[in-house]
């Protein structure tokens, strides 16, 4: 699966704490789709985790019942395309009321009145990057992004975004063929706007991936390692190692929960491992999330012991 994949389902996993903040993702998840008007209101995804949500969420904020229908994309290379929309111009009147717009709107915008509390703009911007928004496999680049279909609606969501409260967030906009492209790059940029949309282990794999580009490098420079490795107060899976030597020099490892020996052992033995390929080595096999949170479990234990 793709990092933009496993990103997305991480984010579905999140539950927002307050109804109003369930209707602002549930708005950013339909607003950005190919079409939000009296006419038609439909987005379609490749992931089927964001169909879902778009369903339950429609249904528990506004009393939609969509249709959820999924096709076999053949010019994507046979991948599935699930396309979500609103059926019947009473259900579509409706869902536009219950969000603020008129059934008649030309011009696109986003509605202030949907983001209620604080929280409630990560919720919408959530939606928004389930719905249209893309992260490139931080192997490759540090960006991500969204494409919106409409100018004034990307102006809009470029102003939530510098609005958001992310520290050091300098959100960009472009045209890309005929879509207006909403974005951000830079490791520390995307790694900040990835915890703050709730995906907190996509932004741990990407300092990761950094991490591990660092020191590869360094030893491609010939440098010593040691010294490459002294980034540890920097480094999780440093913090990890020196957390599982502290448990097996303490209580010894064979006091762990049996979950959390096999992973401790592992990441001992493979310190450069990312949260992927250890859960991938785990029999059974673990999600990256799964992983990281028993690595922090394994963590949080070795904070219980008195210092050596
Ligand atoms: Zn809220």
């Amino acid at each position: 699966m793709s990092f933009a994949a496993d990103t997305k389902n991480e984010m579905c996993k999140s539950v927002p704490q307050r109804s109003c903040c369930s209707k602002a993702e549930c708005y950013g998840l339909l607003l950005f789709g190919r079409s939000f008007s009296r006419a038609s209101v439909c987005m379609v995804t490749e992931n089927a985790a964001v169909a879902h949500r778009v369903a339950q969420l429609a249904a528990q904020v506004a009393g939609v019942i969509v249709d959820l229908r999924s096709s076999i994309s053949r010019r994507k290379e046979n991948r599935n395309t699930f396309s979500v929309t609103v059926e019947g111009d009473d259900q579509r009147n409706h869902l536009l009321h219950a969000f603020g717009h008129e059934a008649g709107e030309i011009n696109l915008r986003i509605h202030r009145k949907n983001i209620v509390c604080p929280e409630c703009l990560a919720s919408f911007l959530r939606g928004a990057f389930l719905c249209c928004g893309t992260v490139t496999d931080p192997n490759k680049e540090y960006h991500l992004e969204f494409v919106v279909p409409y100018s004034n609606l990307a102006k809009d969501l470029l102003v939530a975004l510098q609005m958001c409260g992310v520290e050091r967030l300098q959100p960009g906009l472009t045209n890309r063929k005929g879509s207006f492209v909403v974005y951000s790059k830079g490791m520390e940029q995307v790694t900040d706007l990835l915890t703050y949309l709730g995906a907190p282990a996509a932004a741990m794999e990407l300092m990761q991936v950094k991490m591990l580009k660092e020191v590869r490098n360094q030893i491609n420079r010939r440098t010593n390692f040691e010294t490459a490795n002294l980034d540890k107060t920097a480094s999780a899976a440093a913090r990890q190692v020196l957390a599982i030597q502290k448990i097996a020099e303490s209580t010894g490892l064979g006091e762990l929960p049996e979950e959390l020996r096999e992973l401790a052992e592992l990441r001992l033995q493979n310190p450069e491992m990312s949260l992927r390929e250890l859960g991938e080595s785990l029999s059974p096999p673990l999600s990256r999330s799964g992983v990281n949170h028993r690595l922090q479990r394994i963590v949080d234990l070795a904070e219980t012991l008195p210092e050596r």
